[in-house]
């Protein structure tokens, strides 16, 4: 098969979906990679580099498989050809029009956001990739934004204490916030409504932060709470963030608006010069004074929110990303590189969301051989 990689357009966007150190592996597979001309220009990776690894640059568009990294646009799924294979982010929870436009243009759509959370998946796992990217930002950001110090310091000067932090919400964004923070030197706290993240909380030498109720819900995430557990938990928290310096939040529930946990209330209890970073802009936000893709200041606490966190490092969650993709593309070739999907692959069938007729017959055909 024949694999394109294009450049992203989106604003502010810098990933690009395969980095030549992988493309090198993944040539060995029998695919050929095309590459658009500028595709790792976010990333600072030059065509040559690409070419010394063995790709060609040229119309990744009519290629068999075209492997990205943000939702395809309108013009862009008009230039996939009927038949061909789409892997990348492709929100098909917030976003169900992408999905559709794909089927009628008889692609088969791969989502990377649907790839199971099972073991055998995990170096497909592009989520959680990008998380630890956005969770470890968000904390360089805290740093940059608050008016103290993170660690503590004992100087001629006179001693200062370290800040307190707090993360809420400790899935992979939450945990590796937590444990930068704490490389900085801050005091951390960790929160969320699965029960199960205290022991992972407490291995990060964070404090957990218990409010009594649990919302485990369905395949490790949470599930949405009840009108009155939700007033319970926005009334605990409103006393507990007062405390911190620093609050990080990156609740999300999939394919949910953010749940709200930090109120005007909270923001304006917390100590002048003190940080919040909310993560779930993009859900609409953890923190009712979150401007999504904004730093505003507000009772004298900056709140920030950035979106796409991840495009700000690009280098290495281009690098992380193309392992993701190329395990999960890896996963539907057979021995000669032909893209022959096995439905009875679980990681395959659960992030497949649209399957063509053209590239059932495609796949039909080439067992026949
Ligand atoms: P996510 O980005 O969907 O959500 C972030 C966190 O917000 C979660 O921990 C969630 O419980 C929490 N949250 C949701 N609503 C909340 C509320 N009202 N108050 C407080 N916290 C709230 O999560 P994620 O990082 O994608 O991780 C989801 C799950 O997947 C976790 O169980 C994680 O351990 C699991 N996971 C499994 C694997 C694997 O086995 N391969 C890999 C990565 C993640």
């Amino acid at each position: 098969a024949s694999v394109g990689v294009p450049r992203e357009r989106g604003e502010g966007e810098r990933r690009v979906a395969l980095v030549p150190k992988v493309i090198e592996k993944l040539r060995r597979t029998g695919v050929e990679i095309v590459v658009e001309s500028g595709a790792g220009i976010g990333a600072l990776i030059p065509d040559t580099h690409f070419t010394a690894a063995g790709a060609r640059v040229g119309d990744p568009w009519a290629c068999d498989v075209v492997v990205k990294v943000a939702p395809p646009t309108a013009e862009e799924t008009a230039r996939l050809g009927s038949g061909s294979t789409l892997i990348g982010f492709l929100a098909p929870l917030t976003s169900p029009e992408t999905v559709t436009a794909l089927r009628d243009a008889g692609v088969a759509g791969f989502a990377m956001e649907a790839v199971p959370r099972i073991s055998r998946a995990q170096s497909m796992d592009a989520l959680s990739s990008q998380a630890n990217v956005s969770g470890y930002k968000a904390v360089l950001l805290a740093a940059d934004h608050c008016t103290r110090f993170f660690p503590m310091l004992t100087t001629a000067a006179g001693t200062v204490k370290p800040a307190t932090a707090l993360v809420l919400g400790v899935g992979v964004a939450g945990l590796q916030a937590l444990a930068t923070a704490k490389r900085l030197g801050a005091r951390t706290t960790g929160y969320d409504v699965r029960p199960e993240v205290a022991d992972q909380v407490r291995s990060l030498g964070a404090q957990w932060l218990d409010l009594g109720i649990d919302a485990a819900g369905e395949g490790g995430y949470a599930r949405e709470l009840s009108e009155t557990e939700r007033a319970e938990q926005l009334k605990r928290l409103e006393e507990a963030i007062t405390g911190f310096d620093v609050v990080i939040t990156t609740a999300l529930v999939p394919g949910r608006k953010a749940p709200r946990l930090v109120t005007a209330r909270a923001v304006e209890g917390m100590r002048p010069g003190s940080v919040v970073v909310d993560l779930a802009g993009e859900a609409g936000g953890n923190c009712e004074l979150t401007e999504p893709g904004e730093v505003v200041e507000r009772y004298d606490v900056t709140v920030a929110s950035p979106l796409n966190l991840p495009a700000r490092m690009p280098e290495h969650s281009s690098e992380l990303y193309a392992r993701n993709v190329s395990a999960l593309l890896e996963l539907m070739l057979d021995e000669n590189g032909a893209v022959v999907p096995d439905w009875s692959d679980e990681v395959l069938a659960t992030s497949c969301v649209t399957r063509s007729e053209a590239s059932e017959g495609a796949t039909e055909a080439t067992k026949g051989e």
